[in-house]
């Protein structure tokens, strides 16, 4: 049976009262989004993360982080462990979100090295690629995409126990409104299928691969009929708890 993953990037966005308030409406509307094959997932920011795992707790919605420290620890001013972040369970973290890569100048190595330090805590990766503008007008997608994917992947094993996720996110439609179609999606993710598959042979094809850029309910159906998606990363729709909820409900129709 096919598993879709419905997870949501609140980057810096909902405080305290927000968040409270999203997952109260989670619970009074547990019948619409309640499906044990849609693994649900939100990431709010680093303080919120031990309350929304309290919060979240009988939702069927996991936590995730937005980032890690790629150090184990140390004086990292304002940076966080996955040690610490193990510490009050969180379950999945985000690396390499292209609004990390572009302020924050993260590369494939440091989310190869940010990727061992979740994996020395079992905590489970979602690892973001994806193309810029300029790339793709040059024809460069899908070099880009392989190189990140080498860069990232080369000389890692899969680990059996973990629940690897790949998103990709195609920088120009990442919170501009600009959604790939969803053609243009499912090409990119079975090329990175593909290339996943030249690395860890039949492995691979358990490697849930998830696309982010502007979706919303009413492009979510069309993404996840296509076959090599598996799921979406969303940004500002996840934001509203009934758009969040419609995505849930939609992928639930299509199992
Ligand atoms: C994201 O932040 O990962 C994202 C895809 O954002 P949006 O859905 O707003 O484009």
């Amino acid at each position: 049976m096919k598993r879709y993953i419905i997870a949501g990037n609140w980057k810096m966005y909902q405080n305290l009262l927000e968040m409270t308030s999203f997952f109260n409406t989670i619970k009074s509307n547990l019948n619409k989004i309640s499906n044990p094959h849609i693994t649900k997932i939100i990431c709010p920011v680093f303080p919120l993360l031990q309350k929304a795992i309290d919060i979240s707790n009988g939702s069927e919605i996991f936590i995730g982080a937005q980032n890690v420290s790629q150090h184990d620890k140390g004086a990292f001013t304002g940076e966080v462990s996955a040690n610490i972040l193990k510490s009050i369970n969180t379950p999945y973290c985000i690396i390499g979100h292209s609004e990390r890569r572009q302020y924050f100048n993260e590369n494939e190595e440091t989310i190869r090295l940010k990727w061992m330090q979740l994996r020395a805590e079992s905590i489970n990766p979602i690892i973001c690629i994806g193309e810029t503008l300029e790339q793709r007008e040059n024809g460069e997608t899908f070099s880009v995409i392989e190189s990140q994917l080498k860069g990232i992947f080369s000389d890692m094993d899969i680990d059996t126990q973990e629940d690897l996720l790949v998103a990709y996110e195609p920088v120009w439609a990442i919170g501009t409104g600009k959604t790939a179609t969803p053609e243009m999606a499912q090409e990119v993710h079975a090329f990175i299928r593909k290339t996943l598959k030249s690395f860890y042979g039949d492995k691979a094809v358990k490697i849930p691969l998830l696309y982010g850029g502007s979706v919303k309910p009413n492009n979510i159906k069309d993404l996840l009929m296509q076959n090599d998606i598996d799921g979406a990363l969303v940004g500002g729709a996840s934001l509203i708890v009934d758009n969040y909820i419609e995505m849930i409900t939609i992928a639930g129709e299509l199992l």
